[in-house]
C-alpha cells in the first residue's frame, strides 16, 4: 500500500504555516483511505523543521537535504521529488498551493507523467475513492474531481482549506529518516539574484491572525481612521475590498479576493463590504467571520458567523471602545 506524502515548504529553515494545513488535509485523506501519512521536508539546513513536523501525527518524516535545494529553484526541487517518488512510490503527494508550488509542481507532474489536481478546497471519500473539490470560475462552482489511472497522484490545497491547528499532534515524535537522492547530475538553470517582495513593505496577509477588512461602504479615504483604530485595538492587519484599492485609499497589497490575496485568519471582520463572489473566494475560509453592513440582505451575511446590521460609523467606534475596555487599554 502506497503512502500519502505531505510536502513541507520551509522558509529560513522553519516549516511555513501552510505546511501544517497540508498535514491537516493529509490526515483527513489518510483517515478516509486508511493509508499512512508521511511528511517530506526538502531543503538545506532543514533538520530543525523536520523535528517540528515530527511532533505531528505522521508515520515518519523523510528529509531530503542537499545544498542545491537552497535557495529554492525549480530544477533541483523537481529532480529531488521525482527521484524520491520513483524510489518510494507514494500513492498521493500533497502540497500547499503556494506561489512556489505553482512554479515547480506542474513540472513534477509532467516529469512523473502524473495527474495534478490543484487548488483543492475540500476532499471526501466516495465508496473508498477520494474526491477532491475545486472551485473554478472564481469560486462560482464546486467541481468534484477524481483521479483516473494509477498513481502517483499530486494534489495542492488552497490556503485555509484545512486549518493548521487541526493538524493533530502525535503521541510520540515520529521517526525522521534521510531520503537519499543524488542531485549531483542536476543542472540548476536558474540563479536567484535577489529575493524581494512585489510591493515595498508588502504585508503578507496570509499570515495574519486577525484581519479588519474595509469596503466601499467607508465612503472615502479620510474615513479610514475609524477602521484603523479597530485594527490597532485588535492587534490585527488592515485589508480591503477591490474598490478601496482601485481608488488608492489603501495600497494594492491589502486587497483580498480573486485578484488579491487569499487569507484564512482566525478572525475576519468585513466592514462595509457587500460580499461579491470575487471577495468571498479570498476570505471565506476564515475561522470566524464578522460582518458589519447597513444592508440586511448583503451577501456577506451568508458567510458570516456574526452579522451586525447598521451604520459602520456608529458600530465600529463602539466596538473599538469595547475591545479597548476588554483589553484594559
Ligand atoms: C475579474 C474581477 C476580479 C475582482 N477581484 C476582486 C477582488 O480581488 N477583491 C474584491 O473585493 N473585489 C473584486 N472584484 C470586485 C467585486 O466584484 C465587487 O465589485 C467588490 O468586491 C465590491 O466591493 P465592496 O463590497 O467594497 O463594495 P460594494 O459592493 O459597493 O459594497 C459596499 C457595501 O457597503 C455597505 N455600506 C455602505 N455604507 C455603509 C455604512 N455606512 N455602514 C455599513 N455598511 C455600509 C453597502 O450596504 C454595501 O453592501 C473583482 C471583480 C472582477 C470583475
Amino acid at each position: 500500500m502506497g503512502a500519502i506524502w505531505a510536502v513541507i515548504q520551509t522558509e529560513k529553515g522553519e516549516p511555513r504555516g501552510v505546511s501544517y494545513e497540508t498535514i491537516a488535509g493529509g490526515q483527513k485523506l489518510a483517515a478516509a483511505l486508511g493509508k499512512p501519512l508521511e511528511a517530506l521536508v526538502l531543503g538545506a539546513g532543514v533538520a530543525g523543521a523536520a523535528e517540528k513536523v515530527a511532533a505531528r501525527k505522521v508515520e515518519r518524516v523523510r528529509v531530503i537535504e542537499d545544498p542545491k535545494l537552497d535557495p529554492y529553484t525549480p530544477d533541483p526541487y523537481t529532480a529531488a521529488l521525482r527521484l524520491a517518488v520513483e524510489a518510494e512510490k507514494p500513492d498521493y503527494v500533497l502540497f500547499p498551493h503556494t506561489y512556489q508550488v505553482r512554479d515547480w509542481v506542474p513540472r513534477l507532474a509532467a516529469a512523473l507523467d502524473a495527474g495534478f489536481i490543484s487548488d483543492v478546497v475540500d476532499l471526501r471519500a466516495d465508496g473508498g475513492e477520494p474526491v477532491f473539490v475545486r472551485q473554478p470560475y472564481q469560486g462560482k462552482l464546486n467541481a468534484d474531481c477524481a483521479f483516473t489511472g494509477s498513481g502517483p497522484r499530486l494534489v495542492s490545497f488552497q490556503a485555509g482549506a484545512f486549518l493548521a491547528d487541526d493538524a493533530a499532534k502525535g503521541d510520540a515524535s515520529a521517526e525522521i529518516v534521510a531520503q537519499p537522492v543524488d542531485l549531483s547530475g542536476v543542472e540548476v538553470r536558474t540563479q536567484v539574484l535577489e529575493t524581494f517582495q512585489e510591493v515595498e513593505n508588502k504585508v503578507d496577509l496570509s499570515r495574519a491572525d486577525v484581519i479588519v477588512a474595509v469596503g466601499r461602504g467607508i465612503g472615502k479615504q479620510e474615513n479610514l481612521g475609524v477602521v484603523e483604530e479597530l485594527a490597532a485595538a485588535l492587534g490585527g492587519q488592515l485589508a480591503a475590498s477591490r474598490p478601496v484599492c482601485d481608488n488608492e485609499w489603501l495600497p494594492m497589497d491589502r486587497q483580498i479576493g480573486s485578484s488579491g490575496q487569499t487569507v484564512a485568519p482566525r478572525l475576519y471582520l468585513a466592514i462595509g463590504i457587500s460580499g461579491a463572489i470575487q471577495h468571498l473566494v479570498g476570505m471565506k475560509n476564515s475561522g470566524t467571520i464578522v460582518a458589519i453592513n447597513k444592508d440586511a440582505n448583503a451577501p456577506i451575511f451568508s458567510v458570516a458567523d456574526y452579522g451586525i446590521v447598521g451604520d459602520l460609523f456608529e458600530i465600529v467606534p463602539a466596538l473599538t471602545a469595547k475591545v479597548k475596555e476588554a483589553r484594559g487599554a
